[in-house]
């Protein structure tokens, strides 16, 4: 059985939210993009934007199909993030327009945060608890200057931080990020490793029910896996953590991981349309109730037809006209299939990832998916608490509330050891027992 998120249509109980999610965004980030670029001010960083939709429209704000309200933050810093990220305003528009534009994974963490994909799978929404909503805030100008200084980041790259309000209900903070896995590929094993190994273990068992689950450093461990970077590669990917994880210790953060998927090149994406087509992505481990593979089929237009449709929307932008809902609906770009590779980044430059490449540099059979995930839980009174009742019952270099500066090095370590080449691990074994 193939597992996929569920299709957010009209008939979904999040319709609502998810479509005036993406009306704020498109809105709202049209609104920035439209005008003539600027360096940015340390005000940028504090800015929020406030905007009320409503049936009715008014000067400021088109007409929308519900009342809601929406609120933009530091909407330059974001601008400015995402062409440092090279996104093309236009493309990103795009991605998130649409009528059935998201399919929503649920709640994959346990933190109750719920996960959507723009239609093309190129972005996720994530929902976020206020905590860590303000927390971005308050580090933004930290990650900011990190991405100036590490255009090749391992860290979750964020688009653009919003939230949404309907009339009586609560309100809802989300971040747009990097989908890490691509569009076009399988992806046939997914790790989520923390360097803990306490509860970190997916029940081998029922992996045969979910073959495609999340697998954590336990069953990481289990399979003597090895990322075989080759010297070279694993040599700028550790450096590229180190600093990463620098940054996240000095900003108090924790609990995040280094997420793995892997594209198995010998069974390509033999697993029929379907399976291309569904990025298979479930991490919870759970089957969606109301999946329907075939909802989220979708008819690929040609060339042509997207790029008209890439230049209306420039078009509307410059303009400054709102991008009627439901404008590309049933279409989406023509971007299953090309190469998500954007260019210049180090770790995507393999078909948007890192092939596998042997000691000897020859290439492996498996293409990468790296990201270091999850980066916004900061250290605080909460875990704090936690350490301290775990601490009295277990191992406390094991758990996983360890305080920022440990939680890191634990971490670094143990993504080391998942770099060493099988030769290397080889050589460790037979030293060790030399001595
Ligand atoms: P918890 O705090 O319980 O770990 P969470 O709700 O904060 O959960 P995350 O850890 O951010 O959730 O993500 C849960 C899972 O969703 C990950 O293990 C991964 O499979 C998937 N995921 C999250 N972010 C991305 C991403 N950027 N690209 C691809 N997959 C992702
Ligand atoms: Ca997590
Ligand atoms: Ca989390």
């Amino acid at each position: 059985r193939v597992l996929v998120g569920t299709k957010v249509d009209e008939t979904h109980a999040n319709w609502v939210t998810a479509y005036n999610m993406l009306t704020g965004i498109r809105v709202s980030v049209s609104r920035t993009n439209a005008k003539l670029d600027r360096e940015l001010t340390s005000a940028d960083f504090e800015a929020k934007q406030k905007s009320t939709f409503d049936i009715a429209g008014n000067e400021l704000v088109p007409s929308a199909k519900y009342d809601f309200k929406f609120k933009d933050y530091a909407p330059w810093v974001f601008r400015h993030l995402r062409m440092l990220f090279r996104l093309d305003p236009a493309d990103y528009l795009m991605s998130l327009t649409g009528k059935y534009i998201l399919s929503e994974l649920g709640s994959p963490g346990k933190s109750g945060s719920f996960f959507y994909f723009s239609r093309d799978y190129k972005y996720i929404i994530k929902t976020i608890h206020h905590a860590e909503h303000k927390f971005l805030r308050k580090i933004l100008k930290d990650y900011y200057q990190h991405v100036i200084d590490n255009p090749n980041t391992l860290l979750s790259q964020f688009y653009g931080l919003h939230r949404v309000k309907m009339p009586y209900g609560k309100k809802i903070h989300f971040v747009v990020m990097n989908n890490l896995f691509p569009p076009h590929r399988d992806i046939h094993q997914t790790f989520d490793l923390k360097g803990s190994t306490i509860g970190r273990d997916y029940k081998e068992e029922d992996l045969e029910k979910n073959p495609r689950a999340t697998l954590k450093d336990l069953n990481w461990l289990r399979r003597k896996r090895h990322l075989e970077l080759g010297l070279q590669k694993k040599q700028l990917f550790l450096a590229q953590l180190q600093k990463d994880v620098k940054l996240l210790q000095r900003l108090q953060i924790m609990d995040y991981s280094l997420l793995i998927g892997i594209h198995d090149l010998s069974r390509g994406n033999e697993e029929n349309l379907r399976d291309k087509t569904l990025r298979v992505f479930n991490p919870g481990g759970s089957i969606p109730e109301e999946a329907d593979p075939h909802s989220v089929l979708m008819r690929t237009p040609s060339k042509l037809e997207s790029q008209r449709k890439a230049r209306e929307l420039r078009q509307m932008i410059q303009a400054e006209r709102p991008v009627p809902m439901g404008e590309t609906s049933s279409r989406m770009p023509n971007e299953l299939g090309e190469g998500q590779s954007r260019l210049g980044f180090v770790f995507n430059q393999d078909d948007g990832g890192l092939r596998a490449t042997h000691e000897d540099n020859t290439p492996g059979d498996e293409i990468y998916y790296l990201g270091v995930i999850d980066c916004l839980t900061h250290y605080g009174v909460i875990k704090k608490l936690e350490h301290f009742w775990k601490g009295l019952s277990s191992d406390r270099t094991k758990i996983s509330a360890l305080p920022p500066q440990e939680y890191g090095e634990r971490f670094l370590n143990f993504i080391s050891g998942v770099t060493m080449s099988a030769e290397e691990a080889m050589r460790e074994a037979q030293e060790k027992d030399a001595a």
